[in-house]
């Protein structure tokens, strides 16, 4: 029997993760990973739990990659410490992995595929099936076993007229269709919009009508990854004769891995450093920046600061957020807009001009549409938190697939597939592990709750013992606190030294004032906690002199 079990981006967004069992033998298609709520204190990413890989090690043969999001790709290189498996991507999402593999200071097989290029994993034949999404090379994967066939959407819309030209290959779906599809697992990001997720040549068009109007400078802020749009950005830059910033570390990244795989072309002499951009005029810039979800240090965020900078943008510059907001970021967003205005700059947001940004992901036309290409005798909606997953299935039992051939499947629920459909078979161990980006392991409830309770409710006490009069320090500063108490109890430690730290910066003379040495311990702790679990505890800076 085939069996599908996912590990995570069920009953979710993120944490994209499946194995698929057949025999003794299991892929995994995506490893991906999910951002911290914001309570989870001194946490950089979640990723799954994978304890369901470790019961039989040798069974794990490989992992299947649909395309390069980090909640497809992200937790690659935690889980490829514990399981050194080749991994098959296309080559843009095999780009991405290797520069995140360098960082961890990781090596791993890697394995390009690409759409119309079956291979054989074992017992699995897999094809790769192109998809359109909002990052070049994404594809769907169709699965064929002895014992059933299934497809997995990855990521996917029905852009008819897509920026690279490259459709979702409902055509060869068709025809695989018609050998008998078993099972079809499909993306529910969008299952409660109706219709047609319009095309991104629709915000092609928009940007021209807006840039061309604009006497100024113009400045994009979108996702990092969404390098579609930065390709008709640049195109349309060098039609308008505007040179083009590209403005935060993940956007430069993305474009480069993409050049460096033919994925983006970049029209010679049309880039520019940001410190050109601030000589030139106005109207000769268009900046290309992160940052539309308002996150703290990203480009655009630099662009309105009162910090000094090579480039500011002035009353009469026009500010694109192209991008639609992540829920719980709308406050920050507000924030930012406020500062947007209050600097004189024009806004324009997807609310105002539908037509800025267009979602990645199919929504319910789109669904059916597949569903009724792949004619699937199964179906299971993925990605998407319960309520995507409830209304997907809608869409699939409108579109003829009888309510008993479906499933609301959560993580770890383990399923089986055989050409009498669809059957339960039980649980498999699932979670999320929260972690930092360089940890080998993750971070522990108790912790988390320490944490929490030291920034909402904790008080830091830090003692220095000083000569009197003068700017000797007798005994160095040691830290006591108020809701740290078990785990987390190391970080005082460090925090001791922080302050040490902070004292060794001022002079001798200098540390005979009672004021500037507690100012200097108290900048010293809050560097380390701020440092540590990203939070501001109270701090209480004693000076003793005797
Ligand atoms: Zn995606
Ligand atoms: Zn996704």
């Amino acid at each position: 029997m085939l069996k599908v079990t996912p590990l995570g981006g069920l009953g979710q967004i993120g944490l994209n993760s499946m194995v698929v069992e057949h025999g003794r033998e299991r892929l995994l298609i995506d490893c991906g990973l999910m951002f911290p709520r914001a309570d989870q204190l001194g946490v950089d990413i979640v990723v799954p739990d994978f304890r369901a890989l470790r019961d039989d090690p040798d069974a794990f043969k490989a992992i299947v990659l649909t395309h390069a999001h980090e909640d497809h790709v992200g937790a690659i290189p935690w889980l490829i410490r514990e399981h050194a498996v080749p991994i098959y991507g296309t080559p843009y999402t095999l780009a991405l992995v290797k520069h995140r593999l360098d960082e961890a200071g990781l090596r791993a097989d890697l394995r390009e595929i690409g759409p119309g290029a079956s291979f054989q994993l074992g017992a699995f034949d897999v094809e790769p099936v192109n998809v359109t999404h909002s990052v070049p090379d994404a594809v769907g994967l169709v699965i064929k076993t002895p014992s059933g066939t299934l497809v997995h959407s990855g990521d996917f819309k029905l852009d008819l007229s897509p920026i690279d030209g490259r459709l979702t290959d409902l055509g060869r779906l068709g025809e695989l269709a018609e050998g008998g599809i078993d099972l079809l697992l499909s993306d529910s990001t969008n299952a409660e919009v109706e219709g047609w997720v319009p095309s991104e040549s629709l915000v092609k068009e928009t940007f021209e009508r807006l840039f061309t109007a604009a006497p100024n400078r113009v400045v994009v802020a979108q996702f990092g990854s969404h390098l579609h749009r930065v390709q008709h950005l640049l195109w349309l830059a060098q039609k308008l004769s505007r040179r083009v910033v590209l403005s935060g570390r993940s956007l430069q990244r993305n474009c480069e891995l993409a050049r460096s795989v033919g994925r983006l072309v970049v029209p010679d002499g049309l880039l520019t450093s940001m410190e050109e951009a601030g000589k030139l005029p106005r109207e000769q810039v268009l900046i290309i920046s992160t940052g539309a979800q308002a996150e703290v240090r990203s480009g655009l965020t630099w662009l309105i600061s009162d910090e000094p900078g090579p480039l500011r943008l002035d009353p009469g510059d026009l500010v694109v957020l192209s991008a639609r907001a992540i829920p719980g970021n709308e406050p920050n967003i507000a924030l930012l807009l406020n500062k947007l205005y209050l600097r004189g700059v024009k806004v324009v947001t997807p609310s105002q001009e539908p037509g800025v940004h267009v979602s990645g992901h199919a929504s319910r036309q789109e669904q059916r549409r597949l569903i009724e290409t792949v004619k699937p005798r199964a179906f299971v909606p993925i990605h998407g938190e319960l309520k995507h997953l409830h209304r997907h299935r809608q869409v699939a039992t409108d579109a003829g697939i009888a309510e008993e051939r479906t499933l609301i499947a959560t993580n770890g629920d383990v399923m089986g597939v055989d050409r009498h459909g669809l059957h339960a078979l039980g649980r498999a161990p699932v979670g999320m592990l929260p972690m930092r980006r360089e940890a080998l392991a993750p971070v522990s409830e108790a912790s988390l709750q320490e944490r929490l309770q030291l920034a909402q409710a904790g008080l830091v006490i830090a003692v220095v013992v000083m000569q009197q009069g003068g700017g000797k320090i007798l005994h160095a500063p040691t830290t006591s606190a108020q809701g740290l108490a078990g785990e987390e109890q190391s970080a005082l430690t460090l925090a001791a030294e922080g302050a040490q730290l902070a004292l060794k910066e001022l002079s001798e003379a200098v540390r005979g004032d009672d004021e500037r040495v507690r100012e200097a311990m108290t900048r010293g702790v809050r560097r380390v906690f701020k440092q540590l679990f990203g939070s501001r505890p109270m701090i209480h800076a004693v000076v003793v002199r005797v």
